[in-house]
């Protein structure tokens, strides 16, 4: 990133910090800066590093443009990333995988754990992606912070400053703290994931620019996890029971220079005191972003404060085509609420009405295809304009559906043809590439093998003829297979182990 490039992002954000501390964290995010920048745990973490009064914490973020002998350098001094002791990486999504290797690439740091050098920073990854299969990162991170990363961050700055100069010591200790995996000590035993409390909400964004997807805007997260049981999701309550921050801590955080509010989370709209907070925002004279919307929580209270924040897309999940397979997701959502969500949309003068759909999943036909044609036309009836987004169906470990297989590119190709031509261009299609998310679905379900066989494809160009050609050297049932394994090595009797 050019010098003037940067100064002017830095120009045009709230929020940045001054850090001074002695220990240098480099903290990346895998995407662009309009994209990092719309990352509540990347911006939660920044300021976490930087509570730690001996370290000093600066963002990277993946270069628009890369050219030739390029270096990573830091967002708020400019250094270069590779001089840092260490990089911590938050990665929300498994094909941001190759980004994680470009980015290394460019702060001249090994990919490969095994070849960086005790004199080289350390990588520590965290992030969403943690919350479904962390196996396949084990080559690249030195330590992998599994789940939420708040009830672990005061102590895992403690061991980065007892232990910038010891890489074994290091590893020892922050093999020691919980829902921290430590590949090389650890194996393939993936600790626990940790869980925040609910004392941890709300979370809170540190930094607003207009340069971002979500543009000056405050992140808050008044409530985590979810109280429902999609079969398909790893938000589900049993894997991530719902939290929530009391009304008055979220008030409180309302009170900040940022223009805009913006509530996210997995379900946002399922928080108790959503309607409080939102009129609290509104008569403040802060506009409002929500990142999430249930529509049978909606009414027409919900739709006009969300009209008075500013807000003028109205996004909803149908989740599944028809309403049969809304049933077997025990999505717990009917056809009658998403009509309900058009008509209150289009009273309230919304221009868009966005819908996300999954396609590809288990049992799925072109019946269920044609049921969604005919409802979404029945919704642009009552709504001027309706989008559709569509996404492959990517079946994620610890989830109920993890053992489904990923419906066919060709079929889901074919799928996505018919769902086009059925709409006659009246409702807007934006779809996934099911090749795309074949990748994700790999990675999703894989271990260490197939993390090394993502490193090898992009070192080949990163082309899906790539990832195919990479992938196919290792079987589809990776991480099966070493799951099976482990289970047998802990309750084989003593003599067989
Ligand atoms: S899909 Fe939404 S409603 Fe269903 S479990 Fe996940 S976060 Fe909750």
């Amino acid at each position: 990133m050019l010098r003037e490039e940067r100064l002017d992002l830095l120009a045009r954000e709230g929020g940045t910090l001054n850090p001074s501390g002695s220990v240098r964290v480099a903290l990346l995010y895998p995407n662009p800066y309009s994209v990092a920048s719309a990352s509540l745990g990347y911006q939660v973490v920044y300021r976490a590093f930087n509570a730690h009064p001996e370290i000093a914490c600066e963002r990277a973020v993946l270069p628009d443009n890369i050219h030739d002998g390029q270096t990573l350098v830091t967002l708020e001094s400019g250094h270069p990333v590779g001089g840092a002791d260490f990089l911590a990486i938050s990665l929300a999504y498994e094909p941001d995988i190759a980004n994680v290797f470009e980015m290394l690439r460019l702060a001249r740091v090994p990919v490969l754990r095994s070849e960086r050098s005790p004199s080289e920073p350390a990588v520590i990854i965290g992030g969403p992606i943690t919350m479904s299969n962390t196996l396949p990162l084990a080559p690249f991170a030195d330590a992998i912070v599994v789940g939420d990363a708040e009830p672990v961050m005061s102590r895992l700055c403690e061991v980065l400053v007892e232990h910038v100069a010891n890489r074994g010591a290091l590893l020892e200790a922050l093999a020691s703290l919980p829902g921290v995996y430590v590949p090389e000590r650890h194996g393939d035993a993936v600790p626990d994931m940790l869980v925040s409390p609910a004392s941890d909400l709300p979370a809170v964004g540190q930094t607003w620019t207009p340069l971002s997807e979500l543009a000056d805007m405050m992140l808050v997260e008044a409530s985590r996890g979810c109280p429902r049981y999609c079969t398909f999701c790893v938000m589900r309550a049993s894997a991530q029971p719902m939290r929530e921050a009391p009304l008055e801590s979220v008030l409180a955080v309302l009170d900040t220079p940022a223009p805009r509010i913006g509530f996210v989370g997995a379900a946002v709209s399922e928080y108790t005191h959503i309607r409080a907070v939102l009129r609290a925002a509104v008569a403040a004279g802060k506009g409002v972003g929500i990142s999430s919307l249930r529509a049978d929580r909606l009414d027409e209270e919900f739709v006009h404060l969300l009209h008075a924040g500013g807000y003028r897309t109205l996004t909803v999940a149908s989740d599944a085509p028809s309403q049969a397979m809304r049933g077997r997701l025990k999505k717990g959502l009917r056809g009658r609420h998403l009509l309900e969500a058009a008509t209150l949309a289009a009273q309230a003068k919304m221009s868009l009405l966005k819908m996300y759909v999954i396609v590809g999943l288990p049992g799925e036909t072109d019946e269920d295809i044609d049921e969604l044609i005919e409802f979404s036309l029945e919704l642009r009836k009552l709504m001027p304009r309706v989008a559709l987004g569509a996404s492959p169906f990517v079946p994620k470990l610890h989830t109920p559906l993890g053992d489904a297989s990923f419906t066919p590119i060709a079929t889901q190709d074919r799928r996505l043809d018919r769902l086009r031509r059925g709409l006659q261009g009246r409702v807007e299609l934006r779809s996934v590439s099911p090749r795309w998310a074949w990748i994700e679905y790999r990675l999703s379900q894989g271990g260490p093998e197939t993390g090394l066989a993502a490193y090898r494809a992009w070192q080949a160009g990163g082309r899906f003829a790539d990832y195919r050609r990479a992938f196919g050297d290792v079987g589809v049932d990776e991480r099966r297979a070493l799951d099976a394994a482990r289970e047998h090595a802990l309750w084989a009797p003593a003599g067989m182990k």
